[in-house]
């Protein structure tokens, strides 16, 4: 482990350590230039750690590793890691782009390793903004194995902080060994296993993962297995090719520069884009329910969409839950009850509080959000510190924000802004389709 100097000024510090900076810390490895460090709360890099369900699968081609779309030569790269494992062959047999969710992570953990940038039981509590000779950040950290507090200074920030669990404040408040969010699924399954009902609420890929879990297992441990959403069906994610053109640097570019009301109104029809479930999950479950009902007269099972969950009570028995829905289309109310409920309802970007005391020099839209330049730093009054920021810029750089391959390209962009020269090649033009109406692309530009 680096021996972390408390007088230096690194030239940029992260907070948070996902894949999206752990991506920029392994490409920033290969730059001597650039001191640079990372901290993270958690004690080792973990990704999603309840929702390393067997059998689940990343849902980019292995190509988005944390290098190869920047630098393919590179020795974080995933290839590396099935040689280094001793894997090259049955990776080879396997034939498959989509690797398994948990060699995804697993490969993280490999990367993060090597990395001595990478400070992991570090969590960053506060964040100033320094002007005395010379300008800079002093970063705040709490090491949580000590408890020991320090500080660092840095000419520039990077914020990676991802996003955490979204859960309605009606779903809230209740024992979280029976109502919980599917982020804690793997935590809780064995609670599943001896619950009467099950119900999963949302739909979702998060929510099909864990429902196809428990209907595999359902006939071993006989529980009542429901499904609930308010959509209007268990819609599959667009997949097709030319959509997915849509998490590209062009697509990037070409939303950035529109109005933000015009973003404002474009973003939330994307969702299936991002948001639906992959086919290949909605056929496995399409073929458990069918094999499941050979011979029976009746599953044990139920989906149920148009259906609002509008709140979860505690029935008096304490060991139920009520939860009170509203078919969306005819508004009749009804109730369904269950022993343990799994609240898939997505994730929200986690800005972290700190960053107000970072609020006089950062600018604001209307609706309280940050601004961000087209190369992802936020816009602020100091020229001489840039913070770039990788979490909750869905409003300014559109559907792919959230990407893992897109990150890529955003810390090539990072990269090349930070050495204030190319590093990396940013191609002009990466898909087939044109979204603007010239066919020249559309320039970063600030908005
Ligand atoms: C279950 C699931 C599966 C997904 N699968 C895919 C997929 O297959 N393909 C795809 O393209 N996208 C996928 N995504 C979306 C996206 O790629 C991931 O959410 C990804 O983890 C985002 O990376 P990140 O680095 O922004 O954030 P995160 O992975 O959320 O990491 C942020 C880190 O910051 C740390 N942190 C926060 N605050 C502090 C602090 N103050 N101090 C120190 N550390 C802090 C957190 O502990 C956390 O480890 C998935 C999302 C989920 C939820």
């Amino acid at each position: 482990m680096k021996n972390l100097d408390t007088d230096k000024l690194y030239d940029l510090v992260g907070v948070g350590v996902g894949p999206f900076n752990l991506s920029l810390a392994a490409l920033l490895d290969d730059q001597p230039e650039v001191e640079a460090l990372f901290f993270e709360q958690k004690e080792k890099f973990e990704w999603h750690p309840g929702m390393l369900i067997e059998g689940t699968k990343l849902q980019v081609p292995f190509l988005a590793d944390l290098v190869t779309m920047a630098d393919p030569r590179s020795k974080y790269t995933f290839l590396n890691y099935i040689n280094e494992h001793e894997r090259m062959y049955q990776f080879y047999f396997l034939q498959r782009l989509d690797i398994p969710r948990r060699e995804y992570n697993d490969y993280c953990q490999w990367v993060a390793q090597q990395l001595e940038s990478c400070q992991f039981g570090h969590r960053v509590t506060n964040l100033r903004h320094v002007k005395d000779n010379e300008s800079y950040f002093e970063v705040e950290i709490l090491n949580l194995s000590t408890n020991e507090k320090g500080a660092f200074r840095t000419k520039n920030l990077v914020l990676g902080t991802g996003s955490v669990p979204a859960v309605p404040s009606s779903f809230q408040g209740l024992p979280e060994e029976d109502v919980f969010h599917t982020a804690d699924f793997l935590k809780h399954q064995d609670r599943c296993k001896q619950a009467k009902s099950v119900t999963v609420i949302g739909s979702g890929q998060s929510a099909a993962e864990a429902f196809r879990e428990l209907l595999k297992e359902q006939k071993r441990y006989g529980y009542r297995l429901d499904w609930i959403t308010r959509s209007p069906g268990f819609d599959s994610m667009e997949e097709s090719k030319l959509s997915l053109e849509h998490f590209s640097p062009d697509y990037v570019n070409y939303f950035y520069q529109l109005p933000q009301e015009k973003k404002d109104e474009i973003f939330p029809t994307q969702g299936l884009y991002y948001k639906g479930i992959s086919n290949h999950t909605v056929t496995d479950i399409y073929n458990l329910l069918y094999e499941h009902s050979v011979g029976q007269e009746e599953l044990d099972v139920g989906l149920q969409v148009l259906s609002e969950v509008e709140n979860i009570e505690a029935k008096a028995n304490g060991n139920e839950y009520r939860i009170n829905c509203k078919q969306t289309e005819t508004g009749e109310t009804f109730i369904h009850e269950s022993e343990v409920v799994i609240t898939a309802t997505g994730y929200k970007p986690l800005v972290p509080e700190f960053i107000d005391s970072l609020k006089s020099i950062i600018e604001w839209d209307e609706k309280g959000r940050y601004k961000v330049e087209g190369d992802y730093r936020l816009k602020t009054t100091e020229d001489a510190n840039e913070i770039y920021v990788h979490s909750g810029i869905s409003h300014t750089h559109g559907v792919g924000s959230t990407n893992l391959g897109l990150a890529i390209h955003r810390n090539k962009v990072i990269i090349n802004h930070l050495l204030n020269r190319q590093i990396y090649k940013l191609p002009k033009k990466n898909v087939f389709q044109n979204f603007s109406a010239h066919n020249k692309g559309t320039a970063s530009s600030s908005n």
